[in-house]
């Protein structure tokens, strides 16, 4: 599931291709039945408009102009943004595509059809309408502390609470405990401040580490979780071996030996 790094190298894409050109069409692509993007009416509201910038908060991504419209986008389980020219032909599982002037084409692409894309008239109406928290890399150490004070469950789930803070989902939030060594089901009351700010650190070094890679795992460190998902493959920290768990409904993949919770 595309989190907060995946979604920016999304956006880096558009502004890469797609910025400062004059949408001529919005038009849905194949198979879009159950998929939430915006009607005829919104779709017909972006044209003549351009993308002038792309902003991002959490795992949204957002596209416009300081003067709108925008178009606010979520990857939902596996989607993902394209941009190409014409002659390339639109990528498979599009749902929406955008046609700029010229050939320049953005398509929404969601095999799994859990993402959507919808009109909006800003970017902060949307953010407070969905009650997310701060982007988790515009936190700082007090300011990550204050996100997880008052919380009694495990810090996994709240790592993962779009509420406290917005953009780290199950990948990443099992990266930073096993990089920082705490066992994913530990209660946050049993979390020294040492413990909190090295999650911070840890999070916030992961996150800009998988922005600055454009999200392609292959090029992150052999060291990290991420190339050792499996039961029983060995640890890069210490000599134990991977397990998987559930905490709060998700599987957790982690290191019995160096992860341990709180006596
Ligand atoms: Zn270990």
């Amino acid at each position: 599931m595309p989190e907060l790094p995946e979604v920016e190298a999304y956006g880096r894409r558009i502004k890469d291709g797609a910025l400062h050109r004059t949408i001529e069409t919005v038009t849905l692509g194949n198979d879009t039945k159950h998929v939430e993007l915006p009607g005829p009416e919104d779709r017909a509201r972006f044209e003549g408009h351009q993308f002038t910038e792309v902003r991002r908060h959490g795992k949204y991504l957002f596209a416009g102009s300081a003067t709108g419209p925008w178009m606010a986008l979520h990857m939902g389980m596996a989607g993902s943004v394209r941009v190409y020219d014409a002659e390339d032909g639109n990528p498979d599982y599009a749902r929406l595509i955008v046609a700029f002037e010229g050939s320049r084409r953005m398509a929404f692409r969601d095999p799994r059809k859990f993402g959507w894309v919808k009109y909006v008239d800003t970017p902060e109406t949307e953010i407070e309408a969905r009650e997310l928290g701060p982007d988790a890399l515009d936190l700082d150490a007090d300011g990550f502390a204050n996100r997880l004070e008052g919380g009694r469950g495990a810090i996994k789930s709240a790592l993962m609470d779009q509420s406290r803070l917005a953009g780290i989902g199950n990948l990443w939030a099992d990266e930073t405990l096993y990089q920082t060594g705490i066992h994913p089901a530990t209660k946050i009351p049993e979390l020294s401040r040492d413990d909190i700010s090295g999650l911070h650190k840890a999070s916030d070094r992961i996150l800009r580490g998988v922005c600055d890679v454009d999200a392609h795992y292959r090029e992150l460190p052999d060291a990290w979780l991420i190339h050792r998902r499996e039961e029983g493959y060995a640890c890069t920290r210490c000599d134990g071996s991977i397990a998987r768990i559930k905490v709060g409904g998700r599987s957790s993949y982690f290191c019995p030996k160096h992860q341990v919770e709180a006596a």
